[in-house]
């Protein structure tokens, strides 16, 4: 058999195989296909000891489980907010060290950034689940957690609690978008304004809760994982994008299509 040298392959079926493998092999998860009721509220960036416990409580009033994406370096600082994030039963992943931009860093950097965290969330989960800061992730990133056995977990539905928008908009957001099968991000701190009042992403959630709690039944991650077929894309991410996505739907309450 004949085998043509690379450069004699067209283009354009250079790009499919690429593409297949970006999203199967090394594919992220953003949600799942799932006729059950379910949804996935994660939130990201903590522990904090004044906001997370204060998640913790609105998450308790409501029944609903979530997953934390936390921060090595701050789960290091505040592993009391963590066990108790454990005990109330939600799940605890990996956010990174020191939520460094992947692209930015090497792959040996990328690596000491996902294990250092590893070994610090270990007393609290046996789940190899990541999600990159920022969002932002490279084929480099994607092969070096993949050799490390993590799934990478994203999001579809944004509460865009980062930037600084009102309670009612973020609400509205939530409900009006929510479907079975989704994974929200939020956020119980920011990485990098950790002196950001969260109040308004906390009032958002409590008014999502007790809209949609009674429609939804809301699981971690790994639970979603298992009762569902994972949507799986090719994330490629180099800039913060998300940040665009959310300028695009504007300022104040009015909500455009993105
Ligand atoms: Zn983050």
């Amino acid at each position: 058999m004949k085998i043509l040298p690379i450069s004699n392959i067209p283009i354009k079926l250079k790009q499919k195989v690429i593409g297949y493998i970006g999203k199967t092999v090394l594919g992220t998860v953003t949600h799942v296909v799932t006729d059950k009721p379910i949804i996935s509220l994660t939130f990201d960036d903590g522990p904090d000891p004044y906001w997370t416990p204060q998640y913790l409580q609105v998450l308790k009033k409501y029944n609903a489980l979530a997953t934390f994406f936390v921060v090595g370096s701050y789960v290091n600082k505040y592993k009391n907010i963590v066990e108790d994030i454990y005990n109330s039963g939600h799940s605890i992943c990996n956010h990174s060290w020191n939520h460094r931009s992947f692209p930015g860093i090497s792959r040996e950097e990328c690596r000491q950034e996902v294990l250092a965290c590893e070994k610090e969330i270990a007393p609290f989960t046996s789940y190899k689940i990541f999600r990159p800061p920022f969002g932002e992730m490279n084929w480099s990133t994607r092969i070096e957690l993949k050799k490390l056995g993590y799934t990478v977990v994203t999001a579809n539905r944004h509460a865009y609690d980062w930037e600084n928008k009102e309670t009612k908009w973020m609400a509205d957001l939530l409900i009006s978008r929510t479907q079975s099968g989704d994974i929200i991000l939020m956020h119980d701190i920011l990485f990098d304004r950790r002196d950001c009042s969260r109040s308004n992403s906390l009032n958002a959630l409590k008014i999502f809760l007790e809209n949609s709690s009674k429609q939804f039944r809301f699981v971690t991650i790994p639970t979603l994982l298992q009762s569902g077929k994972p949507v799986l894309v090719n994330w490629n991410r180099e800039s913060n994008s998300m940040r665009d996505d959310a300028n695009k739907l504007g300022n104040t309450g009015t909500i455009n299509t993105v």
